[in-house]
Formats: structure tokens, C-alpha cells, sequence
């Protein structure tokens, strides 16, 4: 016996072992009816194995022991007054087959009853081949081919009632153009049954592709795109191709109509949305399932009169939570005698000055900031300081910065506090002796030093390098000195060999050998600047001016010096040494860790941030029709109505600064039970009458019920990688066997639930728990083994191809054959004369099989019974 992964892994797609019939699928619109005259394959394997099940025929697929939850109690609710008889009709015959049902129901899962077609594997667990870039593409179309209503839908070819309907209501006469109309959902519809039959081959994606192409010229090629942009474009088409609302020619038609409604207090009413929709109006079926309105209210803060605005939704984008702050790593060169080198790890903040990343710098090394020179170091050497000036978005999270802390040589107030000197150099026997010259006191160190010129000294920040300009590479650690700038070269050279001897393999052979190195300047000039040992005073050079004059506000001033050595005089003196290793501070560990805890937040705190009240900013100002003047309003977002499918996008694309950067946050979302209720607009009684649910009948009259808001994950789409391309899969959840399944384009493998949630998780698919289909093994009301009042679509399509032979053996005895397959294009070519109380109810209700969840079940059932009936 297989476990569940290894089935999978079988049923990874060979595209090879899938080709079994495409062609019948090519032709996806007179699907039905090709089924009805020349079975597939497939059909002829069910009617085979429907041969072989004695108790399978019996079975009616609609009456399952259990149907009473939900239906009976809100058919009322959906069925209109002349579908009563039926409504009666079909519990009066519902004992019948009672015990039946609950004999088969013991006999095992949706899987179990369909394994007579799939074998071990499971419908609906297929990859989709990349064509080049698609898959955003396969992404989406898993979620969607895992969306129970959906797929329910397009599988039995629901929606061809709605083009019908469209053809009926003489809005579209010409049948091509309803056909043509209908493209992308025939090909959608193709690809999604082909996927649960089992029989995807490339071709049919390939289909899907240039269809979508064709009606989406922005999905021509072979880029990537965004999954969500190509997900609501998706949704926008099948509400357009099925939209049953006459004059509905541009996209917004699928709105249902914004309202501005002027309100007064915020609890008095009115606020509900005006549904400037005709009577009778009805939704497609995207509208019905995937559609929501939310309500932006702005409140002036002066009269605090409100004014409402409703929109749709398909989609709720909410922001994620940003991190104030990134981890950044800087390593501290204390002043003291026995030279210090320390990384710390810093929380700074993401947007802001340097001044603050020097606060936190001196707090870190308990010093005064006016003592923290910040610069940044290549391999190759210094290569820029920063000044208070600078933004701190231009560090990136991998720069070496170095924060140099120059000795406190004065004090504010006058008088010279002589702390001692302090070499900034690491500890070595060869340091030189404490320096007895003091400067003057008073005023400020840079101007000191710039002004003072010969007398003063200057602040040497020094690097060693191998090589010289791009080639160099650095070794030994850099140091800060402090020279006077009359110094002669050989003065200076001593100086720095003195603080090198420690370094030093041999430090005699350094005593005696003239120039040993070149000093360069760094800043100041595009092209290098070398000091010249021929000068006499070397650091009098102006390029050592120009360096100090280029020290930007913030820190003391400070002239850069790349020391350049021959690669052999290098290696003679100082062997293979490389770049100093310094010791990481506790702090570089934590705050690593802590941003990475912080990186992560609950989708309640998404939500919180979605409907937040913002104050409009000055710029922004509206003015308050009341006061009518100008105000700064305060704005809030909330949710007025929520939809059967709720389709959540998590905002990973943002813009920080002048960055655009994705949000790896992990958002830890429930994958049950999500509740909606604290998310939706709280309303008193009196505005829920005012407020109509749209549609209306979509809840009892005394308003939804607590479980009306509780959802239940069964998609999620993933993106991976960063801002440019990426790649998409997604998780979904099977609605035959209730497992989870990672769809990776044409690879498929089983995903434990505690998998679910990842950095990448981009847009969630949650269906409400009342609008759960019962045949969903989705259903927590059911669960995944027993019978319900409605097989899966899957069975009820095995068994339409069966009732369709029987129809078209029995025909001429049959009157009913057209109400028989609502779906069919053939229904309204020949209505039943004698059948007129099902006719109308056809008419009425068949060809809008979505009028909501509830309704479908009773049109099924009463569709079904029919054909017992016949039999
Ligand atoms: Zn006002």
C-alpha cells in the first residue's frame, strides 16, 4: 500500500502517461453535448464501472442522511414561491433513499467511491507544465481549480447556463458571440475538469495560455507577472463572459454601484450602501461568491459628521506591519591604550539621519558622540566617512562600517581635561610612549585642526593595503593616529611602522630601508592622491585639506590614509596576515534573532492596520460639506459585507524609502476558523435594516449569525525569490480527500499543515464556512467519509453522463430531458411544454444555479430527483 506522499509523487504529471484524450477537450464548449452522443473514454470507464456497483445507481446522490443542515432551514430563504411544490416534492421522496444512502455512506470517502475511475490517486491532484514563465499562471489556476464552488461551477458546467441566460433575455443574439464571449471561461472550465479528471496534457494549458493572451494582451509573451494582478483580471473575465445583467459591456459593470451616502452621527443611521441595482438584477456568479463590499468612512474632526463611501471588493490587499528597525552590525575601535575592536549589533532605525546611528554608536560604547567617527571600509580600503547629514537607507545591510572613537582631548568650558594619551592602536609592546604635547583648549576639534594648520595635529584614520588602488587588498587592522602636520616623511614613516612593529615578522628590517610604502589619500579628488616623501611636510599636502574640509557635519574631522605596500615588501615584513577578526558582542547575535522575531505578525494585526483611522494629511485636506471648510479628515477602511470567498492579499511589495523591497514577514495566519466578525462594521439594529446584505436573501433577516464569519484556508499562493521574477506555487487543499498539496508548476507533493505558512505565503484563499459545499471534504460539517445531501461534483458528473445515456435511450418517453442538464445549451432550444412549473422554475432559477449556495443544492435535488423519476 502506498502511503499518501509516494501516491502523489506518482501522480506528479507525466505528461506522457496523462495523454489520454485531449481532444475531447479541445472542444470544451459542446463538451456536454459530445458527451451525451459520443462518450470518451472516461465516460465509457464510469458507465462501466457504474455497471459493476449495484447500489451506486440506487443511490440518489442529492438525499444523503444528513442533508438537513443548512438546507432545510434556509430553502425557504432561496427558493421562490413557485419552486414550494418542488421543494415539498423532494422531501416527500427523500425517505426512499435514506437508508440507501447511509449504507453507502458507511462504505467509505469521496475517494473511496471515486477510486473506481482514479484508482490510488487522487482527482484533482495534478501539476500544470510551465510554458515559459507561467507560473503565476499555474499558481492561480490551482487555487481557483481548488475552490470548491468554482470548480463545481466550471466542472459541471454551470456557467453555460449563464451564457444561455444572456442569449435568452435576447441580449446577445448571436450565438458566436456568446461563444466567443465565453473563451476564457470555456478554457478556464476545460483546464479545471481535466485537472480532476486526471487528463491535463500540456496542450490544454498551452490553450489556456493563448486564450488568456488573446483577451489579456498584457499577458502576451513569455514574462513573469504578478499572480494577483492575473488572478482579478481572471475573475474580472468569468464575471464578464457569464455576467447575466443586461448592458453590462465594460469591466465597471462588475461593480455594484459605489454609493456616497452622508451620514450623521456615526451610530445613527443611515449607512448602508444604496444598491442602485433594478429589482431583480441578478449577480454572476463571481459577484455572488467572490464579492464584498467594504466601507471607507471620513469623519470630520470639527462637526464629526461622517460621510460613507461602499465599494466591491474582490480582494482585501492588507499592509503588513513594518519593522522600525534592521539589525546592523558596527565595529567599534575604542581609543583605549590597549586598542579595542568590538562589533556590536545595533537596532537602527529604517529611515532617518546618521546622527542617530552615531547616538547609538557612542551609546553603545558608553562615549560621547562628538568622539565617533563612522566610516565605511571596502577590502580594498576606507572608502567613505559619513556625516550627520547622510540618510541612513544609503548603508546597506552588508557594509563593513566602522565607528573610530577619537580621543577626548577637550572639554567644554575652557580648560584642557588631560585624560592621558591614548594610542588608537591594538595593544603592542611597540606602542610609543604617552605624548606630553597638550593641546590648547578651547573650541571646537575641527576647526582647531583646520585653522591651526602646522602648529595643530590632525586625526589619521590608517589602513594597510597589498597592492595599491583597486587591486589593493587590505590586511591588518585600520587604527587612528594622531600627528602633527609638520611632520617630515621619515618622521611620519616612523610613526606608523611604530604602531605596525607588533604586526611585524621582523621589525628590524623595517629600521633601515628608506620609502617602504606609499601613502594615499581617500576623498577629495576623483583621481588618487598620493603623499610625496619628497615634501617636507607631507600632510600639509592640499589633498590632506581637502579631505579635512570634506568631513561633513557630525564627528570629528578627520583625513582618510591608505597606507600601500609592495606585495613582496608585504609579505617580507608582515607574512600572509589578512584582514583583522574581531570579536561579535552578544549584541550581534540578539539582534539578529530579535529582527527576526520581529519579522513576524498575526494576520489580526494585518487586519488592524488595514482599518486603522488615519488622519488626512494637510495636502490631503477635503472639505467638510457641513463646515464646509477645509478639513483633515479622519479616514477608516472597514468591511461591510463579507463574501462566500474571501481572497486576502498580503502586501509583500513595498516601497521603504527609496527602496522597493518584498517583506519576507511571515504572517501567521489561522488556516481554520478564521473569524471576520471583529472585522466587519458592527451595526446597530436599525442600520441592518437599512443596510442591505447584498445580495439579500444571503442571510436570515435578523442578520448573519456568528458562523456566518468564520472562514476556513484551503488555497494559498506563494511567491518566492525577490522583487524581480521570482516564482509562484501554491498550497491547496483537495476537496476529495481534505489533504494538502503543494503544486510546484508540473510537480505535486503532499505539504503537512504545520508547512502551510511560509515568508513567501502571498495570497490566501479562504471560503466561509457556511458556503462550504457538503460534498467538499473541506466541510468540517460532514467530514471527508461520509454521504451528504450532494456528492461531489465529481460523482454527480459520472453520474450526468450516465443519466445522459438513459435520456438520450428514453427520450421520447422522457418530457424532462431538457431540465435535466441546466447546463446544456439544449435545455432552451426546446422547452417542455408539459413540464411548465419546472420549466419556469428552470427559467427561473436553473439558469442561475449560483443564485447562492443553498439554492443550488435545492435545484440539484430537485433536478435529480427528476431523473430518478425517469428511471
Ligand atoms: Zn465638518
Amino acid at each position: 500500500m502506498d502511503t499518501p506522499r509516494d501516491k502523489v509523487k506518482k501522480q506528479a504529471i507525466k505528461s506522457k502517461s496523462t495523454k489520454r484524450k485531449d481532444k475531447k477537450y479541445k472542444s470544451g464548449k459542446v463538451f456536454r453535448r459530445k458527451s451525451l452522443k459520443s462518450l470518451g473514454n472516461f465516460m465509457n470507464r464510469i458507465l462501466k464501472t457504474l455497471g459493476t456497483l449495484a447500489h451506486f445507481g440506487d443511490v440518489d446522490p442529492v438525499d444523503g442522511e444528513d442533508d438537513d443542515g443548512g438546507f432545510r432551514d434556509s430553502a425557504g430563504c432561496t427558493l421562490s414561491a413557485n419552486s414550494g411544490n418542488f421543494k415539498e416534492d423532494f422531501h416527500g421522496a427523500r425517505g426512499n433513499t435514506l437508508k440507501k444512502s447511509s449504507t453507502l455512506s458507511s462504505h467509505g470517502s469521496v475517494k473511496d467511491r471515486l477510486s473506481w475511475c482514479y484508482g490510488d490517486k487522487t482527482p484533482g491532484v495534478l501539476g500544470l507544465k510551465n510554458h515559459g514563465n507561467t507560473c503565476f499562471m499555474n499558481a492561480v489556476v490551482q487555487c481557483l481549480s481548488n475552490t470548491d464552488l468554482l470548480a463545481e461551477y466550471l466542472g459541471l458546467e454551470q456557467y453555460k447556463s449563464d451564457l444561455c441566460q444572456r442569449r435568452v433575455n435576447g441580449i446577445v443574439k448571436n450565438e458566436e458571440l456568446v461563444s466567443v464571449r465565453g473563451e476564457v471561461t470555456e478554457q478556464l472550465a476545460a483546464l479545471v475538469r481535466a485537472l480532476w479528471t486526471l487528463e491535463y496534457t500540456p496542450p490544454l494549458s498551452v490553450e489556456f495560455k493563448s486564450i488568456v493572451s488573446k483577451y489579456g494582451t498584457q499577458f502576451r509573451g513569455n514574462s513573469q507577472h504578478d499572480a494577483l494582478e492575473f488572478l482579478l483580471w481572471l475573475l474580472d473575465r468569468v464575471h464578464e463572459d457569464a455576467n447575466p445583467t443586461p448592458n453590462n459591456n465594460n469591466s465597471s459593470s462588475k461593480t455594484k454601484a459605489p454609493a456616497v451616502v452622508q451620514a450623521g452621527a456615526e451610530t445613527i443611521a443611515p449607512a448602508g450602501p444604496v444598491n442602485t441595482q433594478q429589482p431583480g438584477t441578478r449577480y454572476s456568479f463571481v459577484q455572488e461568491h467572490f464579492q464584498a463590499q467594504y466601507r471607507s468612512s471620513l469623519t470630520c474632526p470639527h462637526c464629526l459628521k461622517q460621510s460613507n463611501t461602499f465599494d466591491p471588493f474582490l480582494c482585501i490587499s492588507l499592509p503588513l506591519p513594518l519593522r522600525q528597525t534592521r539589525p546592523l552590525n558596527v565595529t567599534l575601535v575604542f581609543s583605549t591604550k590597549g586598542q579595542r575592536y568590538l562589533r556590536v549589533g545595533l537596532a537602527v532605525p529604517l529611515l532617518g539621519s546618521m546622527s542617530a546611528l552615531r547616538t547609538m554608536v557612542a551609546e553603545e560604547g558608553k562615549i560621547s558622540p562628538d568622539q565617533v567617527i563612522l566610516t565605511e571600509i571596502y577590502p580594498t580600503g576606507f572608502q567613505r566617512s559619513f556625516s550627520d547629514d547622510d540618510d541612513l537607507t544609503s548603508i546597506a545591510d552588508s557594509d563593513v562600517i566602522y565607528a573610530f572613537q577619537t580621543p577626548p582631548l577637550y572639554s567644554k568650558g575652557g580648560s584642557a581635561r588631560f585624560s592621558g594619551y591614548h594610542h588608537s592602536l591594538p595593544s603592542s609592546p611597540y606602542t610609543s610612549g604617552p605624548e606630553g604635547h597638550r593641546l590648547p583648549p578651547s573650541g571646537t576639534l575641527s576647526s582647531e585642526f583646520l585653522n591651526q594648520g602646522g602648529t595643530s595635529k590632525i586625526q589619521l584614520l590608517i589602513c594597510n593595503t597589498a597592492g595599491s588602488g583597486q587591486q589593493a587588498v587590505r590586511f591588518g587592522p585600520p587604527f587612528l593616529m594622531r600627528e602633527e602636520r609638520t611632520l617630515s616623511w621619515d618622521q611620519f614613516q616612523q610613526s606608523i611602522l611604530s604602531k605596525l612593529y607588533y604586526l611585524m615578522l621582523n621589525s628590524a628590517q623595517a629600521q633601515n630601508g628608506g620609502v617602504l610604502f606609499k601613502i594615499r589619500v581617500v576623498g577629495g579628488s576623483t583621481s588618487y592622491s598620493y603623499l610625496s616623501p619628497q615634501d617636507s611636510r607631507p600632510l600639509c599636502h592640499p589633498a590632506v585639506d581637502r579631505a579635512l574640509k570634506l568631513c561633513g557635519r557630525g564627528g570629528p574631522a578627520h583625513v582618510k590614509l591608505i597606507i600601500e605596500w609592495e606585495h613582496k615588501v608585504k609579505e617580507c615584513l608582515f607574512g600572509n596576515i589578512q584582514e583583522e577578526v574581531v570579536k561579535d558582542a552578544e549584541s550581534v547575535r540578539v539582534q539578529q534573532q530579535q529582527h527576526l522575531q520581529q519579522h513576524s505578525c498575526t494576520l489580526d494585526e494585518c487586519f488592524q492596520l488595514y482599518t486603522k483611522e488615519e488622519q488626512l494629511a494637510p495636502d490631503d485636506a477635503w472639505k467638510c460639506p457641513h463646515c464646509k471648510q477645509l478639513q483633515q479628515g479622519m479616514v477608516k477602511m472597514s468591511l461591510w459585507t463579507l463574501p462566500d470567498i474571501l481572497i486576502l492579499h498580503l502586501k509583500r511589495f513595498r516601497q521603504v524609502g527609496e527602496r522597493r523591497n518584498k517583506l519576507s514577514t511571515l504572517v501567521h495566519f489561522p488556516l481554520a476558523g478564521l473569524d471576520m466578525g471583529p472585522h466587519v462594521v458592527k451595526r446597530s439594529q436599525s442600520m441592518r435594516s437599512l443596510g442591505p446584505w447584498p445580495p439579500a436573501c444571503k442571510h436570515p433577516p435578523d442578520g448573519p449569525l456568528p458562523q456566518d464569519f468564520l472562514y476556513d484556508l484551503y488555497a494559498v499562493c506563494n511567491h518566492h525569490g525577490g522583487m524581480h521574477g521570482g516564482h509562484y506555487t501554491a498550497y491547496c487543499r483537495n476537496s476529495v480527500d481534505g489533504q494538502w498539496y503543494s503544486y510546484d508548476d508540473s510537480s505535486v507533493d503532499l505539504v503537512p499543515d504545520e508547512e502551510l505558512r511560509t515568508r513567501g505565503a502571498y495570497i490566501l484563499f479562504y471560503q466561509r464556512r457556511n458556503a462550504i459545499p457538503p460534498w467538499s471534504a473541506n466541510s468540517s460539517v460532514r467530514g471527508s467519509t461520509s454521504s451528504s445531501m450532494s456528492d461531489h461534483w465529481l460523482i454527480r458528473l459520472a453520474g450526468e453522463s450516465k443519466r445522459g445515456s438513459v435520456v438520450s435511450r428514453s427520450s421520447t418517453t422522457c418530457p424532462s430531458s431538457i431540465p435535466d442538464s441546466p447546463e446544456s445549451p439544449v435545455f432552451h432550444e426546446e422547452p417542455s411544454k408539459d413540464e411548465r412549473g419546472l420549466s419556469l422554475l428552470s427559467s427561473a432559477m436553473l439558469n442561475r444555479v449560483s443564485i447562492n449556495l443553498l439554492g443550488i443544492w435545492a435545484i440539484i435535488s430537485i433536478k435529480n430527483r427528476k431523473i430518478k423519476v425517469i428511471q
